[in-house]
């Protein structure tokens, strides 16, 4: 019998240490290094995964890149076009995705309706958050059609792979991944060598026969994956369910992917009967008004390859407490202390006195910089109180030196606009070259500084 071994793991990212160390040599960060039993039992390479027949026979020889085929991988086309837009098109065979979110804010419920909607595939579900009986309450609840959807309470991971060979699923789902268990591991679930070991298991499983599955991760206070960093860097894809508690919508992101581009976005609205998918979300991220108030700028911003309109709030008041105070929600602090710098220097206002305001509509996140443009003329509409005409979007990003500059893929940014109905558009002079301004109806204004927008929206 060996003897017992330990090893020291930083909860934060996952780095591992013979010692505990006060500040983690990886992530920076403090206190985070907890003791961790990390003895295997034996050390067979294959653990808990072994498929009888598949291509895991299949022995590895290089080959010349020439030889080697490609084929479009079959990807299976979910009903819910918002998953399939931040897969990339898609569920990939073998592939793994994480799902991230704060507990509560609905990824269960999504998993478990993504179940049920795939009609024509065994699902399994495999949950060691709830009983059967909650899930099927859950399950009434949701409007998705039933399909072969089987529901499995368990958190070792050796009898869900032996459960696996049973059903023979053609989607795996665990909900969650921080309450597996591995034999193999002796520390607690949850912890950060259990959570990287039911990972790698699973991964195998997935690899080898071609099953799908998905992982639903849960995240700490500081926005990180509860656990490891590592978790992120194992998987194929990595979708983060965000949005407020208190609010209705729901934002599916990708934040890395293997099979597709990142930064795509899937937005859900949550009712009583499950998510709704909505496939036009500036309709709902800007506010309706009929009257136009200072403070409110439209930017044209682009999520993944999706156009979206996003309404940005902003509120100048003279400061009353010495420090003037800069809230921002949604958006970058950094890059608003900046913009505010810009606007002081190079445009003359007085913002160093004020107390400053930002806030991004819907709750959403926003790191677009042609947002920069609509925050600048936000900030200045209300600082000077006066409206901007509803009907006007903004899609341009702001220099050090005031001017504004050219954004990527500014055509789709203006036909957004335009097909929502808004009648003006100011973008950056230099994004002017090669595009064709016959084929819109919008009017754009073309600018190269902040002071020419201002001057012709302000007077
Ligand atoms: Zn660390």
């Amino acid at each position: 019998m060996a003897k017992i071994k330990t090893s020291y793991f930083c909860q934060s990212c996952g780095a591992q240490s013979a010692k505990w160390i006060g500040k983690c040599p990886a992530c920076g960060e403090w206190n985070t290094y907890v003791e961790e039993v990390v003895q295997r039992e034996e050390v067979t390479p294959t653990t808990a995964w072994k498929v009888g027949s598949s291509t895991a026979q299949v022995s590895n020889k290089p080959k010349p890149i020439a030889d080697i085929s490609f084929q479009e991988q079959q990807r299976v086309v979910t009903q819910d076009q918002e998953l399939n837009r931040v897969l990339g098109g898609g569920i990939v065979p073998g592939s793994m995705v994480l799902i991230g979110g704060e507990p509560g804010i609905g990824k269960s419920t999504l998993m478990l309706q993504i179940a049920l909607s795939l009609r024509g595939m065994k699902v399994l579900y495999v949950s060691g958050e709830e009983s059967e009986q909650q899930i099927k309450m859950r399950a009434e609840r949701l409007t998705a059609q039933t399909s072969d959807c089987f529901i499995l309470t368990e958190t070792g991971t050796q009898n869900i792979f032996k459960q696996i060979e049973m059903v023979r699923p053609q989607v795996l789902i665990i909900d969650s991944i921080q309450t597996l268990h591995s034999s193999f591991i002796e520390s607690g679930a949850g912890s950060v060598s259990q959570v990287r070991e039911c990972t790698a298991e699973l991964l195998k499983f997935a690899k080898e026969s071609g099953t799908p599955v998905f992982l639903i991760g849960h995240i700490t206070k500081e926005g990180n994956l509860a656990g490891p960093k590592i978790l992120e860097h194992m998987v194929d894809t990595v979708l983060q369910f965000e949005g407020d508690r208190h609010m209705t919508y729901r934002i599916l992101r990708t934040t890395k992917n293997r099979f597709g581009s990142t930064s795509e976005l899937g937005i859900y609205e949550m009712l009583g009967t499950g998510l709704r998918e909505v496939s036009n979300p500036s309709e709902i991220l800007i506010s309706q008004r009929e009257d136009a108030f200072s403070g409110i700028a439209i930017g044209a911003t682009l999520e993944g390859n999706r156009p979206l309109l996003i309404e940005v709030q902003s509120l100048v008041t003279p400061a009353t407490y010495g420090t003037p105070q800069r809230t921002s929600t949604g958006y970058d602090a950094k890059r608003l202390n900046m913009l505010l710098a810009v606007l002081e220097k190079r445009g003359g206002y007085r913002l160093g006195a004020q107390d400053v305001f930002l806030n991004i509509a819907g709750g959403l996140k926003v790191e677009d910089p042609a947002l920069d443009l609509a925050v600048c003329a936000s900030i200045l509409s209300s600082f000077e109180d006066m409206a901007i005409p509803s009907t006007a979007a903004f899609a341009a990003e702001v220099g050090l030196g005031g001017e504004v500059r050219a954004v990527n893929r500014v055509e789709n940014r203006i036909s957004e606009a335009e097909k929502l109905g808004f009648t003006d558009i100011y973008i950056s002079k230099y994004n002017k070259k090669g595009l064709d301004f016959s084929k819109f109806s919008i009017n754009i204004h073309a600018f190269g500084r902040l002071e020419e927008v201002f001057s012709n929206l302000f007077g």
